[in-house]
């Protein structure tokens, strides 16, 4: 089979994490574990990145947000009142004759049908396939509760069991009256989450991008009844925003507003922004008007209190909610998508411009070279700055090139190469997305300047040491 251009973008893309560290299969060593990944030095870095930009802005940038760390198994009653025991399922369907698995939605959406609901549950339309092997001898879809068991403590029964949990969100419902009674805060307000989540996917797929493990960055905003339209609008624009600073650029951005009649009974609206993979158009993150129907399930679940009570207009009610809900590992995966080129650069004295290499030639044209860069924003990127001394046997240079790395390290992610020639050098650091390379040469130790290269424009420039972190300073921020 023929593969397209953008399965194989997708496909050098993961080479190349692998490669250079950025992402792993997890315990590779054993042949792997389907749906689980592993984070290498850069890639955790580059998640790092994103999450504490999600903190700042969501929270330690405003006064009406504060933050919560739940703990991953909570008392099983929180998934009954929440209703992931009762309804967090996939239908699910077998190949009878190669045993292949399938999310039944999925399997139909993919041959251009719908999954039929009935009144007993789900029924597979004419003409489905199973994909791997062509035969129609489909078992008939089951529900699959998506949620991780486990037990707590030593007994292996039915009153020990628990679950790992499924999203964040149900931790921050759970303690929404402690936070109220401790934090100060007023009505509309919001409590935020970042942390991992577990759902028993029944088919992963798309390298990270549906995973058995991963990790979420939730806010669930509080705010009075009837002002759910406004507020849900205003989280759509801020949260679009934000994805534009981390450098994805607004028009692979879209706003996927769900149909009225498509959404759960409780909610108002809902709006995914997706992006534009190269596996298709798909979701980042979820923003959800949902009501008060968490809060007045737990009140209801637990029997305490979840009203709020509004001293200002003296009115006691159960608070509404905005959820924005976002994937790291999704949003990790979108950054790299979208930094991951692949270009033929004029060598040395060559005239002419950086052109994107032509998919599937072997090599770039007479007087140029190829190169493969991740344009990371600055942000974002894993290692900012990288320094070089020019010449790894000149140990007044090394010497100079170490204090300019030590100084750089105190503030940013800092790479330290002195092996191979300079270009080399600059074309590893374009591989992992490094935005700026600080050469130490001997001009620097006449006149304390040392040579900036920046990574797009490859364009290079004398700065003084000691303007060098101002400098980096601003083009990083
Ligand atoms: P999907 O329809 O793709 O299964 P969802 O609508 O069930 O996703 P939500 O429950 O809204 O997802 O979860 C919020 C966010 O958590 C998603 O937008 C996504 O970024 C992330 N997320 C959900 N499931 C996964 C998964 N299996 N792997 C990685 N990230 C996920």
């Amino acid at each position: 089979m023929k593969k397209d251009h953008k399965h194989t973008a997708l496909e050098s893309l993961a080479s190349l994490c692998k490669r250079r560290g950025f992402i792993f299969q997890s315990s590779e060593i054993y042949g792997g574990i389907n749906g689980f990944w592993d984070y290498g030095p850069l890639g955790s870095e580059l998640k790092r990145n994103i999450r504490d930009h999600w903190w700042k802005t969501m929270v330690t940038s405003r006064e009406d947000v504060v933050g919560l760390d739940a703990s991953i198994i909570m008392h099983p009653r929180v998934w009954e009142a929440s209703g992931h025991l009762g309804g967090f399922a996939d239908p699910m369907v077998d190949c009878k004759d190669c045993k292949k698995r399938y999310k039944a939605d999925g399997l139909c959406e993919e041959q251009g049908k719908e999954l039929v609901k009935t009144e007993k549950g789900y029924e597979i339309p004419e003409g489905i396939v199973c994909t791997a092997c062509g035969s129609n001898n489909l078992t008939e879809p089951r529900e699959f509760n998506l949620m991780f068991k486990t037990y707590v403590g030593p007994v292996e029964d039915e009153s020990a069991v628990a679950y790992l949990r499924p999203e964040t969100a149900q931790g921050i419902f759970a303690q929404f009256a402690n936070v109220v009674s401790t934090s100060r805060q007023k009505v509309p307000f919001g409590i935020a989450q970042i942390g991992k989540a577990f759902r028993n996917e029944i088919n992963p797929r798309n390298y990270t991008f549906r995973s058995r493990e991963f990790e979420q960055m939730e806010l669930e905003f509080f705010i009075k009844p009837g002002t759910d339209e406004e507020w849900h609008a205003y989280w759509v624009n801020e949260r679009l925003k934000w994805y534009e600073e981390i450098g994805l650029p607004a028009e692979s951005l879209h706003k996927d507003v769900h149909p009225k009649e498509k959404l759960a009974h409780y909610a108002s609206a809902c709006t995914d922004v997706a992006y534009d993979f190269p596996f298709g158009r798909q979701e980042l993150e979820g923003i959800a008007a949902r009501g008060n129907f968490d809060l007045s399930q737990h009140q209801k679940f637990s029997g305490k209190s979840m009203e709020y009570f509004d001293q200002e207009t003296n009115e006691k009610f159960v608070p509404h909610v905005v959820e924005p809900s976002a994937g790291v590992d999704r949003i990790a995966l979108a950054v790299l998508c979208n930094a991951y080129a692949e270009e033929w650069i004029p060598k040395g004295d060559t005239e002419g411009g950086v052109i994107p290499a032509e998919p599937g030639a072997k090599r770039p044209p007479e007087g140029y070279e190829a190169r493969t860069v991740l344009r990371f924003k600055p942000r974002i990127a894993p290692i900012k700055v990288a320094v070089f001394p020019l010449l790894k046997n000149k140990p007044e240079l090394v010497a100079k090139a170490r204090e300019v790395f030590d100084a750089t390290r105190e503030n940013w992610s800092t790479f330290w190469d002195q092996t191979g020639a300079i270009g080399r050098r600059y074309r590893r650091q374009d591989e992992i997305g490094t935005p700026f390379g600080v050469t130490v040469d001997f001009d620097t130790l006449e006149d304390d300047t040392v040579t900036v290269r920046e990574r797009d424009s490859m364009q290079q420039q004398r700065i003084s040491v000691s303007e060098l972190q101002s400098y980096l300073r601003d083009a990083i921020a």
